[in-house]
């Protein structure tokens, strides 16, 4: 990696006026569907895009970023070790040999589908750190190519991960079946919220008080049916180059 001092950022667009007009889309949706605002956590997805470009976002107050590739992410975290504060969240896949890392370098992962993983993370977190917060991706479409639990055994799932005190299970998250149908993407966070409901009906004492649903494309549907983090990419730091 590059320790020299970075060069300066030429950003292909104003960071500051993207996160603003993503800000506002949020705001607006959750006008329409009478959601508050401040309940909806808006999650900078930087995968691909440069240190230099998560430095400007969080000059404009953007303090949580999420990344799915993990050598790049830690390549990453070093290079803004100056910028303390920033909320560090794994929206990628999984990888056995790689929970350690996870573990040591992450606030919140939001991909969690398998209990070996739960495990390796539970023993692997540090103990100065607090408990690593997860979500339980749920495979709502029911897509053969997607991770996640299927919907039915995502209570046995929820209450053997709730049995790892290092974790702190949170709640639930999904990646839909990509369309453009609004009244489609609604019913499918509305599956993913419904479910959580089911779950903290039948576990009182989990906190599943997040419901990580919604990117750049349907964040309004997502908002509609209840989501508390739309994860965005594209509305923050605009199209992603081809990568990995
Ligand atoms: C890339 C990615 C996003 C952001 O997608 P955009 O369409 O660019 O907003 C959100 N969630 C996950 C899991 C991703 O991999």
């Amino acid at each position: 990696m590059n320790s020299l001092k970075e060069t300066a950022y030429m950003c292909p667009f104003n960071i500051t006026e993207h996160i603003a007009k993503a800000h506002q889309q949020v705001e607006q949706a959750c006008l329409k569907f009478d959601r508050n605002p401040s309940d909806v956590q808006v999650l900078a997805v930087s995968k691909t895009q440069p240190a230099e470009a998560i430095r400007a976002a969080a000059a404009t107050g953007q303090q949580a970023f999420g990344e799915n590739y993990l050598q790049e992410a830690l390549q990453k975290k070093q290079q803004l070790a100056d910028l303390p504060k920033l909320e560090w969240h794994f929206i990628g896949a999984i990888q056995s040999n790689k929970t350690r890392e996870l573990a040591e370098n992450f606030d919140w992962l939001h991909t969690l589908d398998r209990l070996k993983i739960a495990q390796r993370l539970n023993d692997q977190r540090p103990d100065h750190l607090p408990p690593l917060k997860v979500l339980i991706q749920v495979n709502i479409s029911d897509e053969a190519s997607k991770a996640g639990v299927a919907p039915a055994t995502a209570l046995a799932f929820a209450q053997q991960v709730m049995q790892l005190p290092r974790l702190a299970l949170s709640g639930l998250m999904c990646i839909p079946k990509a369309t453009e149908d609004f009244t489609k993407q609604r019913q499918a966070f509305a599956q993913l919220a419904a479910l959580q409901a089911d779950l903290k009906k039948v576990l009182p004492t989990a906190h599943l008080n997040t419901l990580s649903m919604g990117m750049s494309s349907d964040l309004e549907a997502a908002i509609a049916e209840g989501s508390t983090c739309v994860r965005l990419g594209t509305a923050i730091f605009g199209a992603r180059e081809a990568k990995h």
